[in-house]
């Protein structure tokens, strides 16, 4: 079976995307590890060097979207000093009720805010933060282009927006490594760890309909960012976007 990602409209995507979520809200932290072996860790920490979190007490907001169960936000809270907040932003509960668990768990409830909403449209006013980070999460969202400008209006004038995501691998004979690992192996691991290979087929289809990083930088351009740069992770496994509301 298949999710015939190609021929569904963009309001059936999104039903698809939180019916994925909600399967795997659970057991998301372990499969990530799985999955990656590890990687996405380094590349969340690599994101984190990069915000400029303050050591002391300034005042830093940070908006996580599509933060799911809380990977980035509790990062920025263990590295950023106490003026630091994360308002950690997901359109399905299932994850963020994982998300809102851990910020308990590791005594950072005071300082995390929970939102559910979509990122087409955020529900906080303009300029509202210091930063804006999607990990992970921009090739969910049906119109990335609106994501795109929802995530640039709310930053405040001189915050800096951060975009982690899948990648196009770049290094011949990797990519069809990688080919192989992804349409046979991540299926199969997740029918084996999980009990269910359906939403890692929609997973590897995601990745492989996401824009190349030049395309996506564009795109960046295009909803208000300026100064947008990226680093490829891992042979361009995963890149880092950046981009800057001036
Ligand atoms: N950011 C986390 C991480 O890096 O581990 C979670 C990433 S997870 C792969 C993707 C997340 O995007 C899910 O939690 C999903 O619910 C969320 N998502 C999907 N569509 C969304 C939308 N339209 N608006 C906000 N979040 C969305």
């Amino acid at each position: 079976t298949h999710f015939g990602f190609e021929s569904v409209s963009l309001g059936e995507k999104q039903g698809l995307v939180n019916s994925v979520f909600e399967r795997v809200a659970s057991r998301y932290d372990v499969m990530n590890d799985v999955m990656s072996g590890g990687l996405h860790r380094l590349w969340k920490n690599a994101l984190i060097n990069e915000l400029g979190l303050p050591r002391g007490a300034r005042r830093f907001r940070l908006l996580d979207v599509a933060g799911g169960t809380g990977d980035i936000g509790l990062r920025a809270l263990k590295r950023g000093g106490p003026g630091t907040h994360v308002t950690l932003f997901d359109i399905n509960p299932a994850m963020l009720e994982v998300g809102r668990g851990r910020s308990e768990k590791e005594g950072y409830a005071d300082r995390v805010e929970v939102v559910e909403g979509t990122a087409e449209s955020l529900p906080f006013a303009s300029g509202s933060f210091e930063a804006v980070t999607i990990s992970f999460g921009l090739r969910n969202v049906p119109r990335m282009d609106l994501a795109l400008a929802e995530m640039c209006r709310v930053l405040v004038p001189g915050g800096r927006f951060f975009c982690l995501e899948f990648s196009t691998v770049d290094v011949p004979g990797l990519d069809r490594i990688y080919d192989a690992y992804s349409f046979k192996a991540i299926p199969r691991l997740g029918q084996l760890i999980a009990g269910d290979g359906e939403p890692y087929r929609y997973l590897v289809e995601s990745i492989r309909r996401f824009p190349p990083p030049d395309d996506l930088a564009d795109m960046m351009r295009k909803a208000g960012f300026s100064r947008v740069s990226y680093t490829p992770f891992t042979a361009g496994v995963a890149a880092l976007h950046s981009g800057w509301r001036l």
